[in-house]
């Protein structure tokens, strides 16, 4: 296919490896922000095929991964409420709460169903007007705008038995908190492709002027991520912290603006607490003040929940590049894909997930 064949051919990969050994000259730790990068290179190989002097850790950019457990308690204790239809996209089905999943929800009884789209769920919601029907809205700057289309469907139609569960987050205050941190590694960054799609790179240049690192705009291919990874050593190696985009043929620095101006008119910026990580400032996004009436967590009155991490459990250090996988001393044993301990490793999109995949 036009498009992508040519960024999975194996020669163009090496070619591009080979420019990266003539360029490198000392070791570097770079972070792909975006889960979905971390499960490509791993898939491909590309982690042990990078020269020796490339680090890559994984950053927190897997929606599965960083939705709080308090919020998916929240999701069981709505889903197992009689006379609810609890809407969510697959992967959540699997994400253990502090005791049970949705799936235990479903198997006792409760009226759990995967959509592909949130409209979906505006659509159940006309079919079922003696029903509550609630989507469970995660993601970061990708899944918003449908999120937002949702609601203002909702609210067009006069829908009163629709609401969202909200746990958006951003990436931008993400990175800001990782650089920041006393035990940052992270020398340049890869920016996620699809989210930059949607939100452009016009956020970017200051971080990178902030803290004097690049930050490359990256794609999903084997030769995305290898352009990606050269164009972010070629600055550090000049000494240079600028912004670039090496996925030009789906981002530009402006990105979707009319997705963009709906995000803002239906979500306002909140502090956000991370998966393992904690509370990042303004990280996230809630349901505007005009909204507020398609708030799942005010109509059902679930404040109030205090979740149980497992002890063993180390994601929130992975997710900020500190750890891998392999340094989990419950990773293949006590955790597994078939029985995680954490989020990590139910996601695809985790890094725990992708190692146990693909061996390493
Ligand atoms: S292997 Fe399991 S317990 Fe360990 S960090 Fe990953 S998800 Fe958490």
């Amino acid at each position: 296919m036009k498009y992508v064949s040519e960024f999975r051919d194996p020669a163009l990969v090496e070619r591009g490896l080979e420019a990266l050994r003539q360029t490198l000259t000392r070791p570097w730790v770079l972070m792909e922000i975006c889960g979905g990068q971390t499960h490509a290179i791993v898939r491909s190989g590309l982690d042990q095929m990078l020269p020796p002097e490339i680090e890559l850790v994984h950053g927190p950019g897997c929606p599965v991964c960083v939705t709080p457990l308090e919020q998916i308690d929240k999701a069981l204790a709505i889903a197992s409420r009689p006379g609810v239809i609890f809407t969510s996209y697959g992967d959540m089905l699997r994400v253990p709460g502090s005791g049970q999943d949705l799936f235990n929800v479903r198997a006792a009884g409760g009226d759990v169903r995967v959509v592909y789209s949130p409209l979906d769920a505006v659509r159940l919601a006309e079919q079922n007007p003696d029903r509550e029907v609630v989507f469970f809205a995660i993601g970061f700057e990708t899944t918003a705008p449908a999120n937002a289309m949702s609601v203002l469907q909702a609210h067009a139609k006069g829908l009163k038995n629709f609401s969202v569960l909200v746990s958006h987050v951003r990436v931008p205050p993400a990175m800001r908190a990782i650089l920041g941190s006393p035990t940052n590694r992270v020398q340049g960054f890869l920016a996620a492709g699809h989210v930059c799609a949607v939100m452009g790179y016009w956020e970017y240049p200051t971080i990178a002027e902030t803290y004097r690192v690049p930050i490359v705009v990256t794609g999903f291919e084997p030769l995305d991520i290898v352009q990606g990874i050269l164009a972010t050593v070629r600055q550090l190696e000049r000494g240079e912290h600028k912004v670039g985009n090496a996925y030009a043929r789906a981002v530009t620095e402006g990105g979707n603006r009319p997705a963009q101006a709906m995000i803002r008119r239906v979500f306002r910026e909140v502090d956000r607490k991370w998966r393992g990580i904690g509370t990042i400032p303004m990280s996230g996004w809630a349901l505007a003040d005009e909204f507020q009436a398609f708030d799942a967590e005010e109509r059902f009155q679930v404040e109030d929940i205090a979740p149980q991490e497992s002890p063993l459990c180390i994601a929130g250090q992975i997710l900020q590049g500190m750890k891998k996988p392999f340094d989990c001393s419950a990773f293949g044993g006590e955790c597994t894909p078939e029985h995680p301990l954490g989020a990590t490793m139910v996601s695809a999109e985790g890094a725990c997930a992708a190692y146990y995949r693909y061996g390493r």
